[in-house]
């Protein structure tokens, strides 16, 4: 089998960027394990433009967010489903000096940042002492939705292998790359953490962020907004179901549920809720994170052959239509990837 790209990973990044060189009329093939525990399938799919205590501007926030926003919905709209939703983050404050810094940034007329004129509307559901502002316009990509139905088009068209992929197996010469019976242009990784082991890309300064998130069944929240108190409390496709998480580990033995984060979160839920709630799963997974928090987007430096879509760390649902795009202009037209996220930032490094 001939090809354009081969690429490895059909999470968030490997999903855009298939799509992308698809919508370039280039020929592909998706190698993809389904790793149950794959950021991409236990992500909250939250696109917030704020980040931080202080509420600040998301990086690139402007180019970024409304890209996501019409890649997304032109996407669903291709495949017939819904892909995106705009909400508000009702971000109830935690105790007094948050209810302070959220009202500061609100009257240094911070984007994204504002009062909420209704206080008492949610105390019939919620235990809320501070009282609540309002952080908009914000997203939640449906990624439990748009990566079963891209991967189903991508079996259909006899663009998927679901299998391991296995490094042995691949040979690189100076204008080819060769894996088992495929002959493709170039080898692009969308393999999140996998590539921590990569013998192309393991020197690059990843940091893998654990995370974990309980999924409850809350049949009485509407679910037209995303809720905060230390944590979020984010609406599913699924009527009734919401995401609840997550805390974010720089140093973790495993990346497995641990006994600590139920416990906290139960009880965290248990004081903040005045409704009926059911625990139905408790997930855990790592995050492709990076040391300087900017995405691993390009061509290796030394080989031309292979490429990279990684590093989407906590915000990969917004990054990531954005920087296959990129990346799909870098390969095709040779137009060049930001320099703050192209991995040729690293070429001394990946000489080695
Ligand atoms: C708990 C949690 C909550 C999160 N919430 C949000 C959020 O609300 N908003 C947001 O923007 N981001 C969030 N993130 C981060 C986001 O999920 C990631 O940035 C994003 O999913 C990374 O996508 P990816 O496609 O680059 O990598 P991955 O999701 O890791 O996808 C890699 C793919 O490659 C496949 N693969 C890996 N190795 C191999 C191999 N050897 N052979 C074959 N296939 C392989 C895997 O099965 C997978 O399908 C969250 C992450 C976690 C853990």
């Amino acid at each position: 089998m001939q090809i354009d790209y081969l690429i490895i990973g059909q999470g968030i990044s490997g999903t855009w960027l298939s799509y992308y060189l698809q919508k370039e009329g280039k020929s592909f093939l998706v190698i993809d394990n389904h790793f149950k525990e794959a950021p991409s399938r236990i992500s909250a799919g939250i696109i917030n433009p704020v980040t931080g205590r202080r509420h600040v501007e998301v990086w690139m926030a402007k180019e970024i967010l409304p890209f996501a926003w019409n890649a997304y919905t032109q996407l669903g709209k291709e495949l017939g489903i819904s892909a995106i939703s705009q909400k508000n983050i009702i971000d109830f404050f935690p105790g007094p000096q948050m209810r302070v810094s959220f009202l500061q940034r609100v009257e240094e007329k911070g984007e994204y940042v504002f009062n909420y004129a209704e206080q008492n509307q949610f105390h019939s559901m919620f235990n809320y002492e501070f009282g609540c502002g309002e952080i908009r316009p914000a997203y939640t990509a449906h990624l439990e939705t748009l990566l079963p139905v891209w991967r189903q088009q991508l079996k259909e068209r006899k663009t998927l292998l679901e299998e391991e992929f296995d490094f042995n197996e691949l040979k690189i010469s100076l204008s080819k790359i060769h894996y088992k019976d495929i002959i493709a242009d170039k080898i692009i990784f969308c393999d999140g953490n996998s590539s921590c082991n990569n013998p192309y890309f393991h020197l690059l300064p990843f940091a893998p962020n654990k995370g974990e998130l309980l999924i409850a069944e809350i049949p009485g929240l509407p679910q037209t907004s995303i809720y905060k108190k230390g944590m979020m409390l984010v609406p599913l496709v699924t009527k009734g179901l919401w995401w609840v998480g997550s805390d974010y580990a720089w140093k973790f033995e495993n990346a497995d549920p641990t006994n600590a984060f139920r416990e906290r979160t139960e009880q965290l839920l248990k004081d903040w809720l005045k409704i009926p709630y059911k625990i139905v799963a408790h997930l855990s997974g790592t995050r492709p994170a990076t040391l300087e928090r900017r995405p691993f987007v390009g061509i290796h430096p030394h080989h031309p052959n292979v490429g990279l879509l990684n590093g989407m760390g906590t915000k990969g649902c917004s990054l990531a239509p954005f920087f296959a795009r990129q990346l799909t202009e870098n390969l095709v037209y040779k137009k060049p990837v930001l320099p703050e996220a192209d991995i040729m930032r690293f070429s001394k490094i990946l000489a080695r």
